[in-house]
């Protein structure tokens, strides 16, 4: 199918029971950008019939993940429009109503069996070896019957009449034409005992009654299809187009699932993932551009997202593709972006990964400003900020003594290298890079080691780590003051090792 001209209405239809899951806000996202790319309208519709699973927190994740993508609506809840209310419990009398209707035109009957009768039936399908489905039997109940069992305070359900010859089609827009023989189908619920509806019914009245032109789903609800083109007929209604979009499978080729990680948007979020690049990643889950292009803003993957390019096999959900694809984001941040994004991680408290606590909150932001340039190419994700950057801030580091020699070098050759490291940062000027690297450099020579022997001493004990940025950039950066402290207790440390390893 070629992509709509005229302005499509789509809605994302999460119901909200759990966060939402990464495959399900991929859905929501396909419908933004076909919103965008034809001047249409992105509808947010709260599912929320099932009220027994129904659960306060998923429904806030669900527009926290919305906002966080930058996925704005142009209706739905808590945003208005002229087709609410977008909440499916306070649609209730609608679906009521239909189902009367649906009851009057002969489509559709009062069901009085019990749940105990329908479990009998099962297992006697069960135990026949055949597949369990309603039989029907609701249809011969006479009015009277069910206004009994009405009164005797049975469950009384509505269920649609399926022919129980012939065959229902429609083409998906993903998978052309999909036909299903209906025989395999029974009698089905519409409406439940509570007098809420069933999926199936709510939403089709309510993307009839919102006028949406396309249904983009997740997959697994194309053998659902058949039951909502029935509905469609027995209301006397055209179905919209449906776009049925492909599962995300992990690596292993298993249904994606808290097994290989993160699963939500939210999850990603904390990780320290930028929303533009989850965005850009989601979009080629189950999407591609045509050619080998990966990383793509917003605006062009709102130009090139084509309906016809959606797969029809799943697509596979690449975490490390994912990290990558945030570290080019990241790189093509500006500095004062990537420290506006960086802050929030930095300053949370150092249980939750942020720096120590002893550095104070706010954090310096002109001196990250000035030391940003030193590992930005680095940085895959906004929570390696404090991990990359921590020595700068800290009052003091301490490494392990084992951690101070470098290559081939013993405790003693680590300390004399850092003595006369510790000798030359005192008095070294101007304590700029340059001028650092030259002088060091002369140092290594006249005590006879090779420069990167002098070097990894100085490293850790100036940053606590043996991979930093460039030594001397990080050693101004830090300032000569706290390199010579920092130096010093250095030495001190690897002094008292070596006396209690003398003991
Ligand atoms: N409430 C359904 C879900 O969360 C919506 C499916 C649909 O988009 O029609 O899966």
């Amino acid at each position: 199918m070629t992509n709509p001209t005229s302005p499509v209405r789509v809605r994302y239809a999460p119901s909200p029971t759990g966060i939402p899951h990464i495959g399900n806000i991929r859905t929501a996202l396909f419908c933004w950008v076909l919103a965008q790319q034809t001047e249409g309208q992105f509808i947010v519709r709260i599912e929320d019939t099932d009220r027994s699973r129904y659960d306060a927190d998923a429904e806030k994740a669900i527009f926290e993940s919305l906002e966080w993508l930058g996925l704005g609506l142009d209706e739905g809840p808590g945003k208005g429009g002229n087709y609410g209310p977008y909440v499916q419990s306070e649609r209730q009398q609608t679906y009521i109503d239909a189902a009367h209707r649906l009851i009057e035109s002969g489509h559709a009957y009062f069901d009085d069996t019990t749940p105990e009768q329908l479990h009998a039936l099962r297992e006697r399908q069960r135990a026949a070896k055949q597949p369990p489905r309603y039989d029907g039997r609701g249809r011969h109940r006479s009015p009277e019957e069910i206004e009994e069992s009405r009164k005797a305070g049975l469950p009384i359900t509505v269920r649609l009449k399926v022919p129980d010859h012939g065959s229902v089609s429609f083409v998906d827009a993903v998978r052309g034409k999909i036909t299903f023989e209906l025989k395999e189908l029974d009698d089905f619920v519409i409406l439940k005992s509570d007098e809420m509806p069933t999926y199936h019914l709510a939403h089709i009245l309510d993307d009839q009654a919102m006028g949406i032109t396309h249904v983009i789903r997740g997959d697994e609800w194309i053998s659902s299809t058949p039951r909502h083109l029935l509905i469609h007929q027995a209301l006397g209604i055209e179905p919209p187009e449906y776009v049925h979009v492909p599962l995300i499978l992990g690596k292993d080729k298993a249904k994606l699932s808290k097994r290989h990680g993160a699963t939500s948007a939210l999850e990603y979020r904390d990780l320290g993932f930028l929303p533009d690049a989850v965005f850009n990643f989601m979009c080629l889950l189950g999407w591609s551009p045509g050619d080998d292009t990966e990383v793509m803003a917003r605006e062009e993957i709102v130009k090139r997202f084509s309906i016809d390019r959606i797969n029809d096999s799943p697509a596979t959900f690449d975490s490390e593709k994912l990290e990558w694809m945030n570290g080019v984001y990241i790189r093509n941040m500006s500095e004062d972006d990537l420290i506006t994004q960086l802050l929030p991680f930095m300053e949370r408290s150092e249980a939750e990964g942020g720096l120590p606590d002893s550095v104070a909150r706010p954090i310096d932001r002109d001196y990250l400003k000035q030391v940003i340039p030193l590992v930005h190419e680095r940085l895959k994700l906004l929570t390696e900020g404090t991990e990359t950057l921590d020595f700068f801030f800290a009052d003091n580091v301490n490494p392990a003594a084992e951690d101070l020699p470098g290559r081939k070098m013993d405790a003693e050759m680590t300390e004399r290298a850092l003595v006369a490291a510790l000798e030359l940062c005192k008095d070294v000027s101007p304590f700029e890079p340059e001028h650092l690297e030259a002088e060091y450099r002369a140092l290594a020579e006249k005590i006879e080691m090779k420069p990167g022997q002098l070097f990894s001493p100085i490293r850790v004990a100036t940053t606590g780590k043996s991979f930093a940025p460039p030594l001397f950039d990080t050693m101004a950066a830090i300032g000569q003051e706290r390199c010579v402290e920092r130096i010093d207790n250095a030495i001190g440390i690897l002094r008292s090792a070596a006396a209690t390893s003398a003991d």
